[in-house]
């Protein structure tokens, strides 16, 4: 079976001292085996993080550009994540489609060069409310991974996060019959369009409002594979999520 992948994405969110405090909690945070934990601070105290968490928590940043290195004020290269022992990037994420006009082929692109450069991606792909409402969820799930699928050969370092936007910070945490059937929608797209292999063994994960109450009947759900984790990772009930599926 496929490991559990839970994900913790910080945000632009933290400081020096609550570093300080998560990396702790963190560090005597029991991580159960079959379990993969990684977590996303913002880029500013990336290699901090790296250098004080316990070694089988992965870190990943939260973006990174196409290129190694140049001319690209304010980019990020996964080149520079490998640097300072960074193994992980989140891409695609709706934030930054929605803030700063990510595209889907610019998201691929982005995925392409971190797997090139030895970097797992977190490609982020979900529909917003508006979509759900006109049954455009399919069709705009499967043309955002189509964005990645197009760019790149290799699934065996992606993980696919399906978060859909109206339940991002919301509260309103989709129901575990609701992201499974989206989830199953997602594993047969890979099937018929990458490989029957790809679609049995990558994990999909879930994110919008996960908490420390929801997440073992989400957890439950044959595809979800784990979760990708906004507010409620910056709190003690992290804990709890990680250990979701025991
Ligand atoms: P919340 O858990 O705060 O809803 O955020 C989810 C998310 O966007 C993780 O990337």
């Amino acid at each position: 079976g496929r490991n559990f992948f839970v994900g913790g994405n910080w945000k632009m969110n933290g400081s020096l001292a609550q570093v300080k405090s998560l990396v702790a909690q963190l560090n005597n945070t029991v991580i159960p085996s079959g379990t993969e934990v990684v977590i996303s601070p913002p880029a500013i105290y990336i290699d901090r993080v790296r250098q004080e968490l316990k070694p089988e928590i992965g870190v990943a940043a939260q973006n990174s550009y196409t290129k190694a290195s140049g001319a690209f004020t304010g980019e990020i290269s996964p080149e520079q994540l490998k640097d300072l022992g960074i193994d992980w990037v989140i891409l695609g994420h709706s934030e930054r489609r929605e803030y700063f006009n990510e595209s889907d082929e610019f998201v691929g692109e982005k995925t392409a060069h971190a797997l090139a450069a030895g970097v797992s991606v977190i490609a982020c792909i979900g529909e917003k409310l508006e979509e759900r409402e006109t049954d455009k969820t399919t069709e705009v799930v499967t043309r955002q991974l189509k964005g990645i699928a197009d760019k790149i050969n290799d699934w065996t370092n992606v993980v696919v996060a399906y978060e859909p936007v109206w339940a991002i910070g919301t509260g309103k945490v989709a129901t575990p019959d609701q992201a499974q059937e989206v989830h199953a929608t997602l594993r047969k797209w890979l099937a018929d369009n990458v490989s029957e292999s790809v679609a049995e063994s990558t994990r999909i994960i879930y994110g919008g409002s996960v908490n420390g109450s929801n997440a073992a009947e989400l957890a439950k759900k044959e595809d979800i594979d784990g979760f990708l984790v906004g507010g409620a990772c910056l709190k003690p009930e992290f804990s709890n999520i990680i250990a979701a599926r025991l």
